[in-house]
């Protein structure tokens, strides 16, 4: 098959067997996953998850939501670190590297992200997720009033992609000069084991490298980038981007905390290297 993000060969890569519950029933009906890996840049993606029909996906989605939801302490989930996410976004404010009065924080399901900045920062976070359109919440953002947001932040979200449209979506809300703050795992190599962590949610179909992400910030018109090692988070900034010397504000903040809490780079901070 051919790579979402390059265009090149994917290869089979290996399959997984779902063995344990609950996750054993929930792929019950699908079956086996076969991870394809791009020969060129290392992305690698389940063909079995782009096979789904539409209600297959969404109901393997509601299955596992609702089971992590019902077993919050039992399944000791792997959660975005929303307080570390919310410093940052605070931190970054206060040094005139983000501008918080124009955010959305896309596919950002119950909103905690938004609630903890609201209520410990005083920043306002609206929230698109199509699966919580319905809910009368004022910070839920209606699909057809989505526009081009300075700062658009998606958590756990780009390992539940299934086509390259899916990706295109998040993008077409940033501004020209506007960044993007993303929060999932990017690699060097993605792992032939089907043990390795990040493969254990049935719902994980989408897994990055680093050259992976250094083609789409290409594509995309994003040309530098910062990492912050507590939150997990990028924050690609667009060609257009009016900040200045990102690179001498992160020295200035680091030496602030005396730590490398941000790290810079031109294209993508491939601070993941040794996995
Ligand atoms: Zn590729």
């Amino acid at each position: 098959m051919e790579c979402l993000i390059c265009k090149s060969k994917s290869e089979f890569f290996f399959s997984k067997k779902y063995e344990e519950e609950p996750f054993a029933t929930f792929m019950k009906d699908i079956g086996s996953v076969d991870y394809y890996k791009c020969t060129n840049c290392g992305f690698t993606v389940s063909k079995t998850h782009g096979q789904l029909t539409t209600a297959q996906w969404e109901k393997l989605n509601f299955d596992f939501h609702d089971d992590q939801e019902k077993n919050i302490q039992l399944r000791q989930i792997n959660q975005p670190p929303y307080l570390e996410q919310a410093m940052m976004v605070n931190i970054l404010a206060a040094n005139y590297i983000i501008d918080t009065s124009d955010m959305l924080d896309f596919a950002g399901g119950h909103g905690t992200l938004s609630n903890v900045l609201g209520k410990y920062f005083n920043i306002n976070l609206p929230v698109y997720d199509p699966f919580m359109q319905n809910s009368e919440r004022q910070i839920y953002v209606a699909k057809k009033n989505l526009k081009k947001y300075k700062v658009v932040i998606n958590s756990a979200v780009f390992e539940h992609i299934i086509t390259m449209n899916d990706l295109d979506q998040i993008n077409n809300c940033v501004a020209d000069d506007g960044c993007m703050i993303l929060h999932t795992v990017v690699c060097e190599n993605i792992p032939h084991d089907a043990n390795w962590f990040y493969y254990a949610p049935p719902v994980h179909c989408a897994f990055h490298t680093n050259k992976s992400m250094e083609i789409l910030m290409h594509r995309w018109n994003y040309t530098s980038s910062v990492y912050c090692v507590k939150s997990k988070c990028w924050v690609l900034f667009k060609k257009g981007a009016k900040v200045t010397d990102i690179e001498a504000k992160v020295d200035a903040i680091n030496g602030e905390f005396q730590e490398k809490y941000l790290i810079y780079k031109e294209g993508f901070v491939d601070y993941w290297k040794g996995f």
